[in-house]
């Protein structure tokens, strides 16, 4: 089994992200690197994590300097100073999970050709070990104090209401302070780091927001923001307390962060394109790594992606939580009521569904729907297949988790003829 995912080395805690595994991580990496800032997020596994990594580090001649329990944004800002950041999360996975993501300098993860590089090292035990006058040494620093300062210096004083619900992930110890700094008055919810999760599960989707959408409306709040565990995702609350897109995030962010070119991913409503009309659009597989990899390689202005994670490439690479919560109770102080800007911006219907189909036979399918989709029109296989219309688009995506393909349709007009056609022709090819 590869080491990396998607989202880094990722598994349950002590079963497949264990100290001996975290030890040969911290050996391979410090036999590349000289220095490193290690940082967790508040998981029950952190700290145990953390010391079998520091262990190796050491071992390999690394000094290694330990930043606590910040979020992931916080310790990819820090990184900046290092030869590498290692951060130990696993996102807004359940509690019993655990993680490692390893950072570059400019706050991009390491991507496949760095991982693979580590992979073999630990494959191999090719790591160094270092004689005993050059152990590594372990060094503390405050990064949050450093993360906040950059964050201030972007955005200007506000006066608003807000309500946050850290989820007791690491936000807690930032963004609350974050934006009293900024001159809000600030209500917590689940501002408690906690690694059992007790409140909600981690992952800002609307389902595990409900007590924020009662709180937002309830505290007569300008606005209610929420975090995943490491805060490289926000999403937000309307005074309404309605929950809001995530492509309606990243229509404000778009309008306001560029002029000439943005990244987003390829299932990205055609709202975006509507609002941001003289802009070039990259698009990318779904996932914010290859959000972040395109805005390197294209030296776009912003990233985002409709889950929640928001890339402002100037300061770094890393998607960061906090500095959007921050943006986004900017614009609602310069601009006036969240829910009257998030009226403003056009909506049209988009469809979701699925169609069964078993893991074995998802590449022979999508191979037959590729070849009925082309019939049909200009398609794009960035991720899945997506069909470009004049009035709308429709994807057809393997689901990289379940047995099924998942078909997402949206249009200005027409969106159910077109769902039910697309749905129609792929349920006949299975
Ligand atoms: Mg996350």
């Amino acid at each position: 089994m590869a080491l990396f995912g998607s989202s880094g080395i990722r598994g349950l805690a002590n079963k497949e992200i264990t100290p001996e595994l975290a030890l040969s991580v911290g050996l391979a990496v410090g036999s590349l690197h000289g220095t490193a800032v290690i940082a967790r997020d508040p998981r029950t596994s952190g700290e145990m994590t953390e010391h079998a990594l520091i262990s190796g580090l050491l071992s390999a001649g690394c000094s290694v300097t330990r930043a606590g329990m910040v979020p992931t944004p916080t310790l990819a800002y820090a990184a900046r100073n290092f030869d590498c950041g290692i951060m130990i999360t696993a996102s807004h996975n359940p509690p019993e999970y655990c993680g490692i993501k390893l950072w570059n300098r400019d706050g991009m993860a390491f991507d496949s050709r760095q991982q693979e590089e580590i992979e073999s090292i630990i494959h191999n035990r090719t790591w160094k070990t270092a004689q005993w006058q050059d152990i590594g040494r372990v060094y503390e620093a405050d990064v949050i104090e450093d993360h906040a300062t950059m964050i201030l210096s972007k955005v200007g004083r506000a006066s608003l209401k807000v309500v946050i619900d850290c989820g007791c992930g690491a936000a807690s110890v930032i963004t609350p302070y974050v934006l009293r700094r900024m001159g809000c008055t600030v209500i917590t919810l689940n501002s408690q780091p906690d690694g059992f999760f007790p409140a909600r599960n981690p992952e800002p989707i609307e389902k595990n927001l409900e007590l924020l959408k009662k709180a937002t409306l309830s505290f007569g709040a300008d606005i209610g923001i929420a975090h995943d565990g490491d805060a490289d995702r926000m999403m937000a609350i309307d005074p309404a307390g309605r929950f809001i897109e995530g492509d309606k995030l990243l229509a404000f962010f778009g309008i306001r962060e560029t002029s000439y070119s943005i990244v987003v991913p390829v299932d990205t409503s055609i709202m975006v394109d509507d609002v941001l009309k003289n802009r070039k659009i990259y698009r990318t597989r779904v996932g914010d790594v290859y959000v972040a990899e395109e805005l390197k390689k294209r030296k776009a202005e912003f990233g985002g992606e409709p889950s929640g994670s928001w890339i402002f490439p100037g300061i770094s690479l890393c998607p960061d939580g906090i500095l959007a919560a921050a943006k986004l109770v900017e614009m609602v102080q310069n601009e006036g009521r969240l829910d009257a800007l998030v009226d403003e911006l056009p909506a049209y219907p988009m469809i979701r569904g699925d169609v069964p189909c078993s893991n074995e036979k998802k590449e022979t399918a999508m191979k037959k729907i590729a070849i009925s989709l082309r019939k049909l029109g200009e398609v794009t296989d960035i991720d899945g297949i997506r069909l470009d219309m004049e009035n709308g688009w429709i994807l057809v995506r393997p689901s990289g988790t379940e047995p099924k393909i998942r078909i997402t349709a949206e249009a200005r007009k027409g969106v159910e003829e077109l769902f039910a056609k697309v749905h129609k022709l792929v349920s006949g090819l299975l």
